[in-house]
């Protein structure tokens, strides 16, 4: 009996089961969608890079050859949605099966979960063979509305899989090189930032046909997609950051600056991507750089691999294991009522606050930012500033090349915003100007002066952050890791209070304008 077997714009993994025998009853289906494409308001390259990696995997599994039914926009124009495609698709080539591999995303999940109800064709689920720890364990580690320790997830993960482990001991001696791994950049080191490997992969067809479908998106649009968009380009990438990036990666994990001509990669990896395409495995990518460690006589050290290992089986695990346990109820969380409106600059980067600027306009620009530009700029901004976490998580959600709700939302409503009240973090990442001005060469040359608080050009974070932790002082001072600021507001003199007050009363009114 002949099968339909659906392949997600997420799901271009070579290596899945599916692929392994061309089988003549098997159609595959890649389809470019408007409801895929404008469920949010994405980055112009965010789509054409997806876009791109569709077809060359269409590309790809046809050389195979595998039977495969590939779908413009051009083509699916007519079809309401999804189901509505996979349908009429299953009575042209006669299929009497539906398969589908798990979506990552609720919304997907539910949609299809939904059809299969409602349809008289059988539909099955299967894995997508992507993540180290299965979908069904998931449990085991994850309870909805509580608090999961990242570190002790992380070390479970250690165990499992055997990484980084010796006679039952983490190697080196500790489970984690943290405290090694907040330099910020001198002078010297920022002649040395490795130049980012970019592919030069043709985007003008998908340019058009977005343009031609009406499809509203942001950023800045190019007519070459420079993220890998195969597995071999992805392959190359990682290859490229265990040479060039690896060796600092812990080191400056948390650095930022804006006086380098790839301030907007550093000693990240841009993996984000391929890894969320499944183009390659968090397994392979962790054996190769493990690999790359143990040969490289000393030049990747312990603390820089370890940090390196730390994202991918412990953050990007832990990250799908919270969303799953909780969503629906997730995208709902709002602990610190925050309700403003994401200002402007956001959309354009034109604001004179230098950190927001440099990692907007870099954003628009690459639809990329690293997780410190994400959690400590435009995040800790969006928390002090109270922006309603829908609007947060819309602009998060759309401008980044990896952005998935389900590694985005936590990240957003948890790690950002503190908007579920603990359940990653025990207490908010809120930070005053302070921490831009430690880690980040931003302060340098801003309009507002990061070392005053109330007068005309004091830096808006710094009356924010007091301010946060005045706003919300009943919440905090009932969670012992915030008595520290709840205690240093304490001291502060009660005319410095009301002049703190009033100077971040008068920013937050005028949110715009900063
Ligand atoms: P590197 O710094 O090179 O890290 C290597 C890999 O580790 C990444 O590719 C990623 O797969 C993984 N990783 C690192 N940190 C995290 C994390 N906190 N959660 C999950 N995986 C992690 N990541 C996304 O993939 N999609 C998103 O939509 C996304 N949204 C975010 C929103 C906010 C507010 C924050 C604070 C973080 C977000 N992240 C997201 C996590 C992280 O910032 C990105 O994974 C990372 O910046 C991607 O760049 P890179 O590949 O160069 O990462």
């Amino acid at each position: 009996a002949k099968q339909l077997r659906l392949i997600l714009g997420d799901q271009l993994n070579p290596l899945h089961s599916w692929f392994q025998n061309v089988d003549d009853d098997v159609v595959y289906v890649i389809a470019e969608l408007k409801q895929e494409a404008d469920y949010t308001k994405h980055h112009i390259k965010k789509i054409t890079a997806f876009f791109a990696a569709m077809e060359a995997f269409a590309t790809y599994l046809k050389e195979q050859g595998h039977h495969v039914c590939y779908m413009t926009l051009d083509e699916t124009k007519e079809y309401d949605d999804l189901p509505d495609l996979l349908i009429t698709l299953a009575t042209k080539y006669s299929c009497e099966t539906i398969y589908y591999q798990q979506p990552d995303e609720y919304r997907l999940r539910e949609q299809l979960q939904q059809m299969a109800k409602k349809i008289e064709l059988p539909m099955f689920e299967e894995d997508t063979e992507h993540f180290l720890l299965p979908f069904e364990q998931l449990r085991e580690h994850f309870t909805p509305k509580k608090h999961v320790r990242m570190e002790t997830f992380y070390r479970f993960m250690r165990k499992r899989f055997d990484i980084l482990m010796e006679a039952g001991k983490p190697q080196g001696g500790a489970w984690n090189y943290d405290s090694n791994n907040r330099k910020s950049f001198n002078a010297s080191d920022l002649k040395q930032i490795p130049r980012p490997l970019v592919f030069n992969n043709p985007a003008k067809s998908y340019l058009t046909r977005i343009e031609d479908h009406n499809i509203k998106t942001i950023g800045e649009s190019s007519e070459q997609v420079d993220y890998p968009i195969n597995r071999q380009q992805s392959l190359q990438l990682l290859n490229y950051f265990c040479e060039h990036q690896l060796p600092n990666f812990g080191n400056f994990q948390d650095a930022m600056t804006a006086n380098s001509p790839y301030s907007w990669s550093l000693y990240h990896s841009r993996l984000s991507f391929s890894l969320n395409c499944k183009m390659i495995t968090p397994l392979e990518v962790i054996q190769t750089a493990l690999h790359a460690f143990t040969h490289s006589r000393g030049v990747i050290t312990l603390p820089q691999i370890e940090g390196f290992v730390r994202q991918i089986i412990g953050w990007r695990e832990y990250v799908r294991g919270m969303y799953w346990v909780n969503m629906p109820d997730y995208s709902e969380q709002n602990f610190l009522s925050a309700n403003n409106d994401l200002p402007q600059y956001f959309w354009d980067g034109k604001t004179k606050m230098q950190c927001l600027k440099s990692a907007i306009t870099q954003s628009l620009e690459h639809a990329y930012a690293h997780h410190i530009q994400r959690l400590m700029i435009t995040g800790n901004f969006s928390l002090l500033a109270g922006i309603a976490p829908n609007q947060v998580d819309e602009w998060y959600l759309g401008i980044y090349i990896d952005a998935i709700e389900w590694v985005e939302l936590p990240n957003t409503r948890s790690m950002a915003l503190f908007a579920d009240g603990g359940w990653i973090a025990t207490k908010p990442y809120a930070a005053s100007g302070n921490y831009v001005n430690k880690m980040s060469d931003y302060c340098k040359n801003c309009r507002y002066k990061v070392k005053e608080k109330v007068s005309e050009d004091a830096c808006p974070l710094n009356s924010l952050y007091w301010n946060f932790i005045d706003q919300h002082y009943d919440k905090f001072s009932k969670n012992p890791r915030m008595s520290f600021p709840v205690r240093n507001w304490d001291k502060i003199n009660s005319d410095q209070k009301i002049a703190i007050r009033e100077k971040a009363a008068n920013i937050l009114s005028n949110l715009d304008k900063l």
